[in-house]
């Protein structure tokens, strides 16, 4: 099967079967072998009967139902594991994201080479002070801590070689940094498309405000994970150490200065440089025991896998 296309969504009736009839038209035009994985991801409409009575008439559509409201993340993941073509997209299911793009992102990932091809929305049609303004801003960020130079993280449509999905394990709210997680796990061949982008027809978008709070602490988590994840020790270790002898410089001298030049001067304790000794080593042991506490949770995590091999003999 050439095709995988990963549909997450949440309450999105009306959109799905429009969807679903652009989607088969562009396949059928282009000859794809392929395959439609709905993600409902804990919908409270009807957008499950409608994913059901789509795979009774056309057997290229698949579907995973959850339980309830996991998140985008993990409608991905699920969708991941599932897929079986050679090349899996994702797209969202709004209509916002063009399944026109898909024939040529399919080209860039089989002829080209490339791990992923990210869209970009380079003209967005979203509310400007709600989005536009704050995604610039959040992927400025990202490019910064990730080096990728991607001008949109998260836009929902891409493409992936079948074996980059199955490396990778998206969680949590990290949708939006599947590109970075990919270099982190050794594929960076990462390439960027121009793609167009529609206003939401139907419904709201799923996402507030906060999703910049929580983006910014995501991309903290994900650069430190990257730097220092398989070794917090490396980290932790060092500032603690510098903690530690900056608090120990301040004793040295206070001690110093208190039994040989300055005998019948102040008390040690009502002098600023005590405060400043004292905080200072406790600080440094903290953060070497925050190294050490680290270092035995990552031998604790046995079956994680923290490597891909990719051939043995
Ligand atoms: N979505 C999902 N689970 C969620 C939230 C959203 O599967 O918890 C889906 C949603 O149905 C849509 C896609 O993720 O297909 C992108 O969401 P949305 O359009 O609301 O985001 P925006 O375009 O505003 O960034
Ligand atoms: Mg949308």
């Amino acid at each position: 099967m050439q095709l995988s296309l990963v549909i997450p969504l949440l309450n999105e009736a009306e959109s799905l079967n429009e969807l679903h009839g652009w989607i088969a038209e562009v396949m059928q035009s282009n000859r794809f072998s392929y395959e439609i994985i709905f993600v409902d991801d804990g919908s409270t409409d009807a957008s499950w009967d409608i994913i059901q009575s789509l795979s009774k008439t056309d057997t290229n559509v698949k579907g995973i139902r959850f339980l309830k409201n996991f998140g985008k993340s993990q409608a991905l993941n699920a969708g991941f594991h599932a897929a079986q073509g050679d090349v899996i997209i994702t797209m969202d299911a709004d209509l916002q994201d063009n399944p026109e793009e898909i024939p040529e992102l399919y080209q860039l990932v089989t002829k080209e080479g490339f791990d992923i091809i990210s869209g970009w929305k380079k003209k967005r049609y979203d509310s400007v002070l709600a989005k536009n303004l704050p995604s610039k801003l959040f992927n400025w960020a990202a490019r910064r801590t990730s080096g990728l130079k991607l001008h949109d993280f998260n836009c929902g449509l891409k493409a992936y070689r079948n074996d980059v999905v199955k490396a990778i394990d998206v969680s949590g709210d990290m949708h939006r940094y599947i590109p970075v997680l990919a270099k982190n796990a050794g594929y960076d061949k990462i390439g960027e498309k121009v793609v167009k982008h529609q206003a939401r027809k139907y419904g709201k978008t799923k996402f507030g405000m906060s999703r910049f709070i929580v983006g910014f602490l995501d991309l903290a988590t994900i650069w430190f994970i990257s730097k220092f994840g398989k070794a917090p020790m490396h980290l932790f270790g060092a500032l603690g150490v510098v903690m530690f002898f900056i608090g120990f410089a301040f004793a040295l001298y206070l001690g110093v200065d208190k039994l040989f030049i300055n005998k019948t001067g102040r008390l040690i304790t009502s002098r600023p440089q005590f405060y400043i000794s004292l905080t200072a080593m406790i600080i440094g042991t903290q953060l070497f025991l925050a190294g050490f506490l680290g270092e035995i949770l990552i031998r604790n995590r046995k079956n994680d896998a923290r490597y891909t091999i990719i051939d043995q003999i």
